[in-house]
């Protein structure tokens, strides 16, 4: 049997027992056979990663745990059919007192398994009553623990899928229910190959969404969202902004790779492989459309969006030694990836080479630390600037268009361009500019290129 959809719903689609109402009408409405994926209700997420965290002494451990609770149960108590929810609400106090126990020797020692096992729980509250939201509007439901099926490695926090065996999990256990019921399951988190629950990384849930509708080779995926769809740059940048009805999967990939917040940037790469297509809307207004994100499109402009990421930093290398030199690239590099630094732009010279990197201060450790720079100083002269946002005109055939200068330099000529990087990507133009500027430079660049 064909024809499954896997739908996926945000932290806001599910934050209340209104917005989960929303969602459920939405899978209501439905013919296909359906998976449905949940993230942790808004908010809750946020307070399991304060918990996971050593030092919380007891009063904010339970402050925290009350303001979760309040949040899920709010849910809850708007549930009509009372026996049902007396027993998910007593679900919930399991998984309550399960996670008083582990927040507290958490407090005094981080570990990182019990920190996942911490994180894991928003998801799987929110899921127990989802089910029963689509229960009580006739949809026969049942939610499903995803760590039956979402295989993972043991690295917490970030763990990488065992895509291979969750297809055969999946298929073997998971698509059977799927004949005669709605089924509601966890993104964002997975288990190890010792039993122990694992995450995928913040924001991880429209990749496990992904990751479930390729197992089942599904014949679409939707992820619903708070926005209708994707926009051509970020409507909080400027009002300009407007929902794209289409977009292929190389112009969403490097959208979501530059900074647009709507998808994880992993999600479609599943997609991609088993050809599936995309649909982003928002669940508070279905109605009125959303972005279709898939192989081919019908128009190919060559501006479609433009994304923006802030916080970047530029780190520039540069040795004498590396003229008419092989191998100091290899060197500089294997030392970016013994620190596991993930490299965005890179421009060269004969003797320099600069390099972006996301440096999010909101990571409580910079990610590019004097340790690294210490290493890379005993090869070369080592320079790192940060405070830099990166703008990433994306579209088609951009490798090698026209008057690109005058279509987008020219406009920003005020401005100071720290660095440009252009012919790599047929999908995209990218340069630094400094954060304070960021959105004044996008801003201005959509009114020309959208108008
Ligand atoms: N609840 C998790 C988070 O907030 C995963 C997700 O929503 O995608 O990061
Ligand atoms: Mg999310």
């Amino acid at each position: 049997m064909a024809n499954i959809a896997v739908a996926k719903f945000g932290g806001t689609s599910v934050a209340t027992h209104q917005a989960m109402s929303r969602c459920a009408a939405i899978i209501k409405a439905k013919s296909t056979r359906t998976l449905v994926v949940v993230s942790a209700p808004a908010g809750v997420t946020n307070h399991l990663v304060s918990l996971s965290q050593p030092g919380l002494d007891l009063q904010e451990q339970s402050e925290t745990i009350q303001a979760i609770r309040t949040i899920v149960f709010n849910i809850i108590d708007d549930l009509s059919q009372r026996d049902a929810a007396e027993q998910i609400g007593d679900q919930v106090e399991n998984i309550l007192a399960d996670l008083t126990v582990r927040a507290a020797s958490q407090s005094l020692q981080f570990d990182a398994q019990n920190a996942d096992s911490i994180l894991a729980c928003g998801e799987q509250m929110s899921s127990l009553v989802f089910a029963q939201v689509l229960n009580e509007l006739d949809v026969p439901a049942q939610s499903f623990d995803v760590r039956r099926v979402m295989k993972t490695n043991s690295l917490y926090s970030k763990a990488v899928v065992d895509i291979e065996q969750v297809a055969q999990l999946t298929q073997s256990i998971l698509a059977p229910l799927l004949d005669n019921q709605v089924v509601v399951t966890q993104g964002f988190i997975g288990q190890d190959g010792l039993g122990n629950t694992t995450t995928l990384g913040r924001g991880g849930s429209d990749y496990s969404a992904a990751i479930l509708a390729e197992a089942l080779v599904a014949e679409n995926l939707e992820i619903w969202t708070d926005v209708e769809g994707i926009f051509t740059t970020d409507p909080r940048i400027t009002a300009q902004a407007k929902s794209i009805p289409e977009i292929s999967f190389g112009e969403a990939a490097e959208m979501a790779t530059f900074g647009a917040k709507i998808l994880h940037p992993a999600t479609l790469i599943p997609a991609m492989r088993k050809n599936i297509p995309v649909f982003v809307g928002s669940s508070k207004a279905p109605e009125k459309g959303g972005t279709r994100i898939q192989q081919s499109v019908e128009s190919s402009p060559t501006y479609r969006s433009i994304a923006l990421r802030r916080e970047q930093s530029l780190v520039t290398v540069r040795s004498p030694e590396m003229l008419h030199a092989s191998g100091f690239l290899a060197k500089v590099f294997s030392i970016l990836a013994k620190h596991e630094l993930s490299v965005d732009l890179i421009t060269t010279s004969e003797i320099s080479v600069a390099m972006t990197f996301d440096n999010p201060t909101s990571n409580a450790q910079a990610l590019i630390t004097h340790e690294v720079v210490k290493e890379l100083e005993q090869l070369c002269e080592v320079s790192v600037e940060h405070g830099l946002s990166l703008v990433a005109v994306i579209g088609n055939g951009l490798h090698a268009a026209k008057a690109l200068g005058s279509s987008i330099f020219e406009k920003i000529n005020d401005f100071n361009i720290r660095l440009i990087c252009h012919g790599a990507s047929a999908n995209n133009i990218c340069f630094l500019v400094p954060e304070s500027d960021a959105n004044s430079v996008v801003s201005q660049l959509h009114n020309t290129l959208f108008d």
